[in-house]
């Protein structure tokens, strides 16, 4: 692999700024790569459902100039491909771009390809992509996670420098987690939703998939802030800053007590995932870290309420593709109405039929209160329950997914099965707080149930959340452990 494919998208800005890397080779290293794997159809990854066929031209300045971009399909971008992942969107090309993404090419970024998702986000396998799965660069018979699936294998595998990818109960920690690299969420409303077809509004979140976690702080940092076209949007507090901790003294790390087993019915940890969780946690402790345990009593409810609360939202939001407006229309219809039940038919897959079907069920009248009603009260106390903990420590830590990559097929007719990979990384969703995965280590063969991988081993992510806007902080202590834990996150470049 070529030297440029190996510098970080903060080393490629500076050595483009410098002068000592040309942004149109960069550029179209990274393309080439990327319309191979597309073109490889099934013999490739299928991380991307659009490359671009030239580059265009590197911005001559700013301070990402000339460093390429992958975005996750349901970004809308003007003249580009943005599907969602869905069939009822195929050739969609919106007449303009998120904010997200605008805010990035500003600064100088180059978009150069969508990524692979589940439709509509929904999921945890990237299966459920109408366009196909993607495959695991670690092995090619599993699952990157997802639904930012695309995002997180086209990193690992170096076809893109880094990727942005959005997170509603785990679409950006756990395919991070999955695929060996760095994921975060950041504060509900840090980052602009304009623009990106909405899965459930309260919960949506922008962030970046990246190689480490400098690059996620240089991201968020170039895209985050208020947008008066998304009122939920919030300036930020204060600027974001390239991490550079070396210790971890006076922080308090809380392991919560719930989400240590299989309480409430709740994920199994697999023993590898168990190691390299307890691993990292000494690491902490060996760089002056306090780790003790908290208690979080409401978060193993967290996923129930989210399994109400995101459909519920989806139902809604989900009522606009009606063949009206946007991409697919059924052919042939009797009148208006078959029309509509026909295009919603032939357009979405099956996840996103089942999560309306639990939506609209959930708000009918007569159910209301007993579920979206209580799942809201849910909510509520398990964001009071995080804030209680933020009393005590400063940072929460889990596991980020309870297991590694599970093989394609492996749990697609099982949809609870699927649902629980999120089983820790919701909880922060529902609170609207920030959290990273960084990659802990590899669970050996033998660990997790499964046969060997190619690469010795599948990556295990680590999970850290703080509260509201503690995202330099958050990134600081992030970093510090990267940096003591050494993980190679090229082992599986293609
Ligand atoms: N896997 C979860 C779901 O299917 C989370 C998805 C997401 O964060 N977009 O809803």
């Amino acid at each position: 692999m070529s030297d440029v494919l190996r510098l970080s998208a903060a080393q490629a800005a500076d050595a483009i700024a410098a002068g000592s890397l040309s942004a149109a080779e960069l550029a179209e290293a990274y393309r080439s790569r990327a319309a191979a794997d597309r073109a490889a159809g099934e013999d490739g990854l299928n991380c991307f459902t659009w490359v671009a066929e030239e580059m265009p031209e590197p911005a001559p300045a700013g301070p990402l100039a000339g460093v390429p971009l992958a975005v996750k399909d349901l970004f809308c971008t003007a003249g580009v491909p943005s599907q969602s992942g869905s069939r009822i969107l195929e050739g969609y090309e919106p007449p303009y771009t998120a904010t997200a993404v605008s805010r990035l090419r500003d600064a100088g970024a180059t978009l150069f390809a969508k990524t692979n998702q589940d439709e509509f986000a929904m999921g945890s396998s990237t299966e459920n992509s109408a366009f196909g799965p993607t495959l695991n660069p670690w092995d090619r018979a599993r699952v990157p996670g997802g639904s930012s699936g695309g995002s997180a294998a086209a990193v690992a595998a170096g076809l893109a420098p880094w990727a942005l990818g959005t997170d509603t109960g785990g679409s950006i920690r756990q395919p991070a987690a999955l695929c060996g690299i760095v994921g975060l969420k950041p504060t509900y409303g840090s980052v602009s939703r304009y623009g990106m077809i909405a899965f459930a509004s309260s919960l949506d979140q922008a962030g970046p998939l990246t190689r480490d976690v400098t690059d996620a702080a240089l991201m968020l940092r170039h895209m985050a802030g208020r947008d008066i076209c998304d009122a939920t949007s919030l300036p930020q507090r204060e600027e974001i800053a390239l991490p550079n901790a070396e210790r971890l003294e006076d922080l308090r790390i809380g392991v919560p007590t719930e989400l240590q087993s299989s309480a409430a019915g709740g994920a199994a940890i697999e023993p590898g995932v168990r190691r390299c969780f307890e691993q990292a946690l000494e690491r902490a402790e060996e760089l002056g870290a306090r780790v003790q345990e908290v208690s979080l009593p409401h978060a193993p409810h967290a996923l129930s309420a989210y399994y109400v609360l995101a459909p519920s939202e989806a139902s809604s939001n989900l009522a606009r593709f009606d063949g009206v407006r946007y991409g697919l229309r059924a052919e042939d219809a009797e009148d208006l109405l078959d029309m509509y039940t026909r295009t919603r038919h032939d357009g979405f897959g099956a996840e996103v039929r089942r999560r309306i079907m639990l939506g609209t069920y959930a708000l009918s009248s007569g159910y209301y209160e007993a579920y979206y009603g209580r799942a809201q009260k849910v909510r509520t106390k398990v964001a009071q329950d995080f804030a209680a903990a933020f009393e005590e420590v400063d940072l929460i830590a889990t596991p980020t997914a309870p297991g590694v990559a599970f093989a394609l097929g492996e749990k697609t007719s099982d949809p609870w099965a699927m649902y629980l990979s999120d089983y820790f990384t919701v909880p922060m969703s529902l609170a609207g707080i920030p959290a990273i995965s960084i990659p802990c280590g590899l669970s050996a063969a033998g660990e997790d149930r499964s046969p060997p991988a190619p690469h010795g081993g599948l990556p295990v992510g680590l999970q850290l959340a703080g509260p509201a806007f503690s995202e330099n902080r958050l990134l600081d202590a992030a970093y510090a452990l990267e940096c003591s834990l050494g993980f190679d996150v090229t082992a599986c470049h293609v």
